[in-house]
């Protein structure tokens, strides 16, 4: 056997005992569905507490990982400001959402709210938010996000005088948005204090903001931030002589990396670190490559319940409502090209097809490909059909998908746009030259105008479509907030030693407890496995029901 082999498995051996011996505060939570793991078999739990390093799909990520990307980490965020902070529009953003718009947005009120002290009802100053009399108006817009996030609720009443997050300090950048609020009280109702900042400069809703901080929460955040306030307010999260943080809830990176850079004191009380998107998750990756992640983090992105869930139904939702608010499309009859089979694009081409759109697909991978033939799509290359489609979707993750080449070659009024996670997969800088015209015709809608009259209809400049020009169901956004609490009271009441110095995905069991705890919205009633189908299945009655590289 292998040094690491060995180490492997003495790795799993200490993980099996450790959950023999310490029960598991989130399953405490579970109604009945899940409970104590007393059965599991080391293998079981291997697959639940090996570090990601071992993990297939963050294998794959990493491949992606640029030498550019790698720098990231060892450059001082103010000096590379710009450079950062276009990727935390532009990158991070995208690996979670937001509703983008907020609907109490003032722009004539030009002071910036670092210049306009303000104070909430109970004396406190210490927040900045664009406009604290807008609190009311939030508070409604949270009331109806946690309509849809009864998973959260439940928590907070399961919860009831035990608080799992008791004594917990932590520190959010996220999104600002009403569904964010709801993660956030919901952290406060078990027992945390929170301090939070905006992980995009333009998603903050600033009404919620104005709400969260009117109860107490200390959010520095507003719509519209310029580079200098972004770093500000995460600056003014962390660095206060009262209050350290132990534990960071981040979405991009952005936090964790200022934290390393700025305030390096502050990991030796920090517990965990939990990231939620594939870009934060990357730069956690090489930190721990390098020897230099100095707790543990849990990977949230690689949850199931995040990547089959976000990314498969949040798009399936939210790429037709993108398309018709920008550019009142008709669907049936039109001819879509869709880069990208993945978990996004087969959301895409499912909610086009039923209606009435013809779909094909375009893929470098043949089990993907093979997937869009079985579900009725025609595979071609891109090349093929350039002349004659309506439309190009990107839905891949990678550069330069659709190249200038093929923007020339496009047909008159064929509308381009990106669902992926950067804006870099449709060569946007490429149309930025002097013989075409650019005329802005609607909020993020661009019409490019070749020297012959011909038109391409650009969407959000090749960003994120759903982020930027349409709002993304609250329910989708409560399955990775449900995650994300977990993570959290895991990695806080987690018996020292269980996690290392390591990225780790969040145990199966609780992959499968956040689902369990949505199931109840439709009603669904689970069948019980019998003694003898558990026996026979060789599985706990109580879960895990699948192993770790089940691909659902
Ligand atoms: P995925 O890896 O499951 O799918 C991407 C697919 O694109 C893969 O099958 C890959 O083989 C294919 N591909 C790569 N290069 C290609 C090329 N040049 N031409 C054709 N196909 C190519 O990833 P995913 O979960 O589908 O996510 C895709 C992107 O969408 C990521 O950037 C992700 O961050 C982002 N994302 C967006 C949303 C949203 O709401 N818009 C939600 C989740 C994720």
């Amino acid at each position: 056997m292998s040094d690491s082999a060995a180490d492997a498995k003495l790795e799993v051996k200490q993980a099996s005992k450790e959950v023999k011996e310490s029960e598991n505060v989130a399953e405490r939570y579970s109604a009945m569905t899940v409970s104590k793991n007393t059965d599991a078999t080391v293998g079981d739990l291997s697959s639940a507490f090996a570090p990601v390093t071992t993990h297939k799909a963050v294998k794959k990520q990493i491949q992606f990982v640029t030498s550019e990307d790698k720098q990231e980490f060892s450059k001082f965020p103010t000096k590379a400001g710009r450079r950062s902070l276009s990727r935390s529009i532009s990158q991070s953003s995208t690996d979670s959402y937001s509703s983008a718009a907020s609907y109490t947005d003032s722009s004539d009120d030009e002071t910036s709210p670092r210049d306009k002290p303000q104070v909430n009802s109970k004396g406190s100053s210490d927040f900045c938010v664009k406009n604290i009399k807008q609190a009311e108006f939030g508070r409604r817009e949270i009331e109806i996000a946690e309509q849809d996030m009864s998973a959260l609720i439940s928590l907070r009443k399961r919860a009831q005088g035990e608080k799992p997050l008791a004594g917990a300090k932590i520190v959010g950048c996220t999104h600002i948005t009403a569904q964010t609020a709801v993660l956030i009280e919901t952290l406060v109702a078990l027992g945390a204090q929170c301090r939070w900042t905006a992980c995009n400069i333009y998603s903050t809703q600033n009404e919620v903001a104005a709400a969260l901080s009117e109860a107490g929460v200390a959010v520095f955040a507003w719509k519209g931030e310029s580079e200098a306030d972004f770093w500000w307010c995460i600056d003014r999260c962390v660095g206060t002589e009262d209050w350290q943080p132990n534990m960071i809830l981040d979405d991009g990176g952005d936090l964790t990396h200022w934290v390393y850079k700025k305030y390096p004191n502050v990991f030796r009380k920090i517990r965990g670190i939990v990231e939620e998107s594939v870009t934060g998750v990357h730069r956690l990756y090489q930190l721990s490559k390098a020897g230099k992640l100095c707790v543990p983090a849990m990977n949230v992105n690689d949850s199931v319940t995040k990547q089959k869930f976000d990314n498969l139904y949040c798009c399936r939702e939210s790429i037709l409502d993108g398309l018709k608010r920008t550019t009142d499309v008709m669907f049936g009859g039109k001819q879509v090209v869709v880069c990208g089979y993945g978990e996004v694009g087969k959301g895409c081409c499912t909610a086009l097809k039923a209606l009435g759109a013809i779909v094909c697909i375009t893929e470098i991978d043949p089990i993907c490909a093979l997937q869009a033939c079985m579900d009725g799509y025609r595979v071609v290359k891109l090349n093929e059909v350039i002349r004659q489609v309506d439309m190009i979707i990107t839905c891949t993750g990678n550069k330069n998908v659709v190249t200038r080449d093929q923007l020339d070659r496009m047909r008159n009024g064929c509308i381009v746009c990106n669902m992926g996670h950067s804006n870099t997969e449709i060569d946007v800088v490429s149309l930025r030259t002097p013989e075409l015209t650019w005329e802005r015709v609607r909020s993020q809608v661009d019409h490019v105008i070749w020297p012959d009259g011909k038109r391409v209809v650009l969407l959000a400049e090749g960003r994120l479509l759903n982020l930027s020009c349409s709002t993304v169901p609250t329910f989708v956004l409560s399955i990775t907030a449900t995650t994300q609490a977990l993570a959290l009271i895991e990695l806080y009441n987690a018996p020292e030693g269980r996690y290392k110095q390591d990225v780790y995905l969040l145990p199966k069991k609780m992959d499968e407890y956040v689902a369990s705890l949505h199931l109840p919205t439709f009603d669904a009633h689970l069948t019980e496995l019998s003694d003898e189908q558990a026996k026979y299945l060789g599985l706990n009655k109580n879960g895990p029901f699948k192993p770790n590289y089940y691909r659902y």
